[in-house]
């Protein structure tokens, strides 16, 4: 590898990389994508949904071209027990109307492969299966990294190297992940075929479907069931939170046969074959474990910045990814043209971030981890809204409490008036 400096290094092949990659290729820059996987997206996963907003800003109407898998056009959220769920579903014309709020099902190999494509397409090089295994620093400062035993040198190093980062470990930028601030995901893709999957879901063309679930597919653990429809196959995972999982005997791999067992799920999967099994960490900790996201020559996005939200209806990151790529990108444009890569300039990039919709959804949702731990919601919930429904839709013919007396008695007998309102108050806060 030559010895010359170039104007980024980008570590990290995956959404928030690539996307950085492109807009700096764009302006010109000469750029290098290391990638550690044989190929970007080799090494990636995600439950399935990609909200489109923030790549819509660096490819516009890119679902035109890209692999898409189908667009979400039905959302359900079930409260699951052993034997029972009592499902919400929502279908409507609202639902990705249009290209800034459509959301779509992926598959990361295809998916970040079109991506990085789409970097080396603008003039971006990318170097895979290369491993950073440290970064260059000079007084302080970032000016390159090594891999392989190359020293490479630029004017800024990208750090999009996902959830670990381990590189922003070995310089201090952030500390060890601890169990509470992750969650484990366990997915398997299952084909089907399209016609089934459109018959089976009440689907039409490349309409997708969007499916969480809380209870009993991380057995009452803090965590949840996912499945998302692709064009001929289905992703159907389970995310339990690190420092949780001693709670269960299950392991999470066990979590999730016990998932695809559910007499909800199963007849969905019948005669499905596997196809990819794929297991990955999830940052939960919400705005709490975001770090320092710049330095001198370096900055930190995506997942290595702990950008990454989970609302029990729906996962968010790859969307924060590209858009927190897209940022790092700016910032360094604004650097080089001021000539100066300190962290005083790059600090840019925090405002840019601090006045996203990134740092604004983050702020809102700032309560939802302690929300999601609160083990009420995982193992009381489900249960009380299956008995619920249960009596609400079973008749008998036997004396019995009214549905609304059950309700109450049922509720008193597994919590607390004080309790009760506690929940209801961290619910509230956490919108
Ligand atoms: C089970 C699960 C379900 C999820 N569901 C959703 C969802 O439905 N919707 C959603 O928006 N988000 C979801 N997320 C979150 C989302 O997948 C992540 O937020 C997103 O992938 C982060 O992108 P990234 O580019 O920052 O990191 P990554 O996609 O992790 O990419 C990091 C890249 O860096 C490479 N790399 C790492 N270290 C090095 C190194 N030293 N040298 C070279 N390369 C290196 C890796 O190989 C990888 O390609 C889910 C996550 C999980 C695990």
């Amino acid at each position: 590898m030559s010895e010359e400096k170039l104007d980024a290094i980008i570590v990290g092949g995956g959404l928030a990389g690539c996307s950085a990659a492109i807009v700096l290729a764009k302006a010109g820059l000469e750029v290098l994508l290391i990638e550690r996987g044989d190929y970007c997206g080799a090494k990636n996963m995600t439950g399935g949904r990609l909200y489109g907003h923030s790549l819509e800003k660096i490819i516009p109407n890119f679902a035109e071209i890209a692999p898409i898998e189908r667009v979400v056009k039905k959302e359900q959220v079930s409260l699951m027990t052993k034997d029972g769920a009592l499902d919400i579903g929502y279908r409507s014309a609202k639902l990705s109307s249009e290209p800034e709020n459509a959301s779509y099902t992926v598959l990361r190999g295809e998916f970040d492969t079109w991506l990085a494509q789409q970097a080396e397409e603008a003039g971006a090089m990318l170097l895979a299966p290369i491993l950073v295994d440290k970064l260059l620093v000079e007084d302080g400062k970032v000016v390159g990294v090594e891999a392989t035993g190359d020293q490479l040198y630029a004017d800024v190093v990208i750090l999009a190297d996902g959830v670990n980062s381990l590189l922003a470990q070995q310089i201090g930028m952030k500390p060890e992940l601890e169990p509470h601030q992750v969650a484990v995901g366990a997915k398997e893709v299952i084909r089907l075929g399209e016609d089934v999957i459109n018959e089976r879901f009440g689907l039409r063309g490349n309409e997708g479907v969007s499916w969480l679930s809380c209870g009993d597919p991380s057995d009452g653990n803090f965590g949840g069931g996912l499945l998302y429809t692709n064009k001929d196959s289905v992703s159907v995972g389970v995310v339990a939170t690190l420092s949780d999982i001693g709670h269960s005997d299950l392991s999470v791999p066990e979590m999730l046969d016990r998932f695809k067992e559910h007499p909800a799920i199963a007849p969905y999967l019948e005669g499905g074959k596997s196809i990819e099994y794929s297991a990955h960490l999830v940052p939960e900790e919400g705005l709490a474990m975001v770090p320092e996201l710049y330095r001198d020559g370096v900055l930190l996005t995506g997942d290595a910045a702990g950008f990454c939200i989970n609302l029990g209806y729906t996962v968010r990151g790859m969307d924060f990814a590209i858009e927190s790529g897209r940022l790092a990108a700016e910032a360094v444009l604004r650097a080089r043209e001021l000539g100066d890569f300190s962290a005083q300039t790059l600090s840019y990039y925090k405002t840019l971030v601090d006045n996203s919709f990134i740092m604004r959804d983050m702020k809102q949702y700032k309560g939802f981890p302690t929300l999601l731990t609160q083990r009420a919601i995982f193992e009381d919930l489900p249960e009380i809204a299956d008995d619920i429904a249960g009596k609400l839709f079973t008749v008998d013919g036997k004396p019995g409490d009214s549905v609304i007396m059950y309700a109450v008695n049922l509720i008193a007998k597994r919590t607390s008036a004080r309790e009760l309102v506690d929940g209801i108050t961290k619910i509230l806060e956490a919108f």
